[in-house]
């Protein structure tokens, strides 16, 4: 075990919840924030207790500027410094064209995606930065290959919000990095987890799957292996970078 202390956004299920898995199993004392599932969350606390692991849940809407300050102050009374920061809860919505998408849903997507994670890298920041005594620390901000491909027909508001989730990481890393502190980004391609579970037309997740050079979706621990390989020191010299978890799509 290690005292270093990891908070994990959107992390009672899929991708998050695997992340908070691994980095467990790496020592790291983790914080799981959810919204609205603590049993999940609960159940994700047990699992990591269980393995011998030490975890908490914090519940907090990271679109939300006060419950983000909640959610640091309550990592803070947990005691230690905190580490790590994966920037992973992000919503989509249903398929539609452009013609179709109303202010309120784009709006929506924004503010969990894009400003729920910049209110999260900047607490990080005010504590990690040995700027302000920190001792540094790292950040992963979890995107999308939809930033890269657009998601034509799809959801473009939900590209173009991770495509801002990027350009926010390459900033970011640029004005942190004397201070101890790197950012990068995993682009996850089509991964089994509960975002896909429901909507789309009948055969749309086969269809996509087939699309996948490699024949097949992922699984969320393939995603998070990269997040934890970026947030370790063997990344030492890597900030601002992006792993594509896609299957080379
Ligand atoms: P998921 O829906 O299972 O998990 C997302 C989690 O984020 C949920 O637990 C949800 O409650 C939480 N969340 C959403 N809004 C929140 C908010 N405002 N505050 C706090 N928590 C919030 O989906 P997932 O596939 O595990 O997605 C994790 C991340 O991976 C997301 O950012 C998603 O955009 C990204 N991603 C997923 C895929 C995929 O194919 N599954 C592909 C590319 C990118």
């Amino acid at each position: 075990m290690t005292d270093k202390t990891i908070l994990i956004t959107g992390a009672s299920r899929g991708i998050g919840a695997a992340c908070a898995l691994l980095a467990a199993a790496r020592g790291y004392r983790v914080c799981i924030n959810y919204r609205t599932d603590r049993d999940a969350a609960l159940g994700v606390v047990r699992a990591i207790e269980e393995a011998g692991g030490s975890a908490f849940a914090v519940q907090a809407d990271v679109a939300r500027e006060d419950e983000v300050l909640r959610l640091f102050g309550e990592v803070d009374a947990h005691g230690g410094r905190l580490d790590a920061l994966v920037n992973n809860a992000g919503i989509l919505a249903r398929q539609m064209r452009v013609e179709q998408m109303d202010a309120a849903r784009i709006e929506r997507i924004f503010a969990t995606n894009v400003t729920g994670s910049f209110l999260c890298a900047r607490e990080a920041v005010r504590r990690m930065s040995t700027r302000h005594g920190g001792s540094g620390g790292a950040i992963v901000n979890v995107s999308s290959r939809a930033a890269v491909l657009g998601a034509a027909g799809e959801y473009v508001d939900y590209a173009a919000s991770k495509a801002a989730l990027d350009v926010l990481t390459i900033g970011l890393a640029k004005e942190v990095a004397q201070e101890g502190i790197r950012v990068n980004g995993v682009r996850p391609g089509l991964i089994d987890t509960e975002m896909h579970a429901s909507g789309g037309e009948p055969g749309r997740i086969e269809r996509l799957k087939s699309s996948v050079p490699m024949g097949r979706g992922g699984e969320a621990e393939e995603v998070a292996r990269a997040v934890l390989w970026l947030l370790s020191d063997e990344a030492s010299y890597t900030t601002g970078s992006f792993i594509d978890c896609s299957g080379g799509r």
